[in-house]
């Protein structure tokens, strides 16, 4: 990174930022001017990869469809997906599909404020009068689709320890399934993916599988692959109904199972 540049393009009065290696990043500002100065840049060789960061899902989508963004800043944590917090913008349900249109895309998420600015692990500052812990919002953002890095804000030496101590996390310690009891209604019977509906009695790895679904129903041609890979697949489903009485999500998962093993043919 000994080379790594910093540069504004020239743009009226919103910033494009150049990081050296050849990725550019705009944060929101005035979408069709910059998209022409975007596509100047692009053609000239300046920049090679685009990011955008916003906390409008909006706007995301709509730079999204230019087909130029490669990489997503964006504010992810239970209390914005469930429409609570400062960048709470969207519902539940539309965010949940913005990720997955990033994945089809193929615009990696990198994940900011997935503490809420730290509001999130203090009971008393908490939308949901609850504290979690970093490990349980660290894990939360890294199961949403398209998410492929979590950036906490750290002040000092033992915020960072803090962060790090997620990759020595058990599983008991990343669950995060207790914001099941805050899921509002139009989120409700809605799988996020956090398999605290596990083990199941034949081995399959229900967050996994609905993930791949979902976004094979968002368009994501890789997703019948990454099923493909699976070794267990939807259709070993016993309908033993452990996973639909762990669930706090109240996902009717029985009948989930055989939709998909419909859909994929196995
Ligand atoms: S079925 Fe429920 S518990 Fe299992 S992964 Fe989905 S949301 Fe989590
Ligand atoms: S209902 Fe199917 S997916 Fe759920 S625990 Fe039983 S066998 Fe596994």
């Amino acid at each position: 990174m000994a080379d790594m540049q910093y540069r504004e393009l020239p743009h009226g009065g919103e910033k494009i930022s150049v990081i050296g290696l050849g990725m550019g990043s705009i944060h929101e500002g005035s979408e069709m001017e910059i998209e022409k100065t975007l596509e100047l840049a692009l053609e000239n060789g300046v920049i090679r990869h685009l990011g955008l960061s916003s906390h409008d899902p909006e706007i995301i989508r709509r730079f999204l469809d230019t087909g130029l963004i490669d990489m997503v800043m964006f504010s992810i944590n239970p209390a914005y997906d469930y429409s609570t917090g400062d960048y709470g913008i969207g519902t539940a349900s539309d965010r949940g599909k913005l990720y997955r249109e990033c994945e089809r895309e193929g615009a990696g998420i990198s994940v900011m404020k997935p503490f809420g600015g730290g509001q999130l692990l203090n009971a008393k500052t908490s939308p949901f009068k609850q504290a979690l812990t970093k490990t349980q919002c660290i894990r939360y953002a890294l199961d949403r689709p398209a998410v492929l890095t979590v950036l906490p804000g750290v002040r000092n030496s033992q915020d960072l320890k803090d962060v790090l101590s997620y990759l020595d996390a058990s599983e008991e310690e990343q669950d995060y399934s207790v914001i099941g009891q805050f899921t509002p209604q139009n989120a409700d019977g809605i799988c996020v993916y956090c398999n605290h509906c596990q083990p199941c009695p034949k081995g399959l790895n229900v967050g996994m599988i609905n993930k791949y679904y979902d976004l094979a129903l968002a368009g994501d041609e890789m997703a019948k692959g990454h099923y493909d890979k699976l070794e267990v697949k939807a259709g070993e489903c016993i309908q033993c109904g452990h996973c639909e009485s762990r669930c706090p999500f109240h996902v009717k998962q029985e009948a989930r199972m055989q939709e998909i093993s419909r859909y994929f043919g196995e």
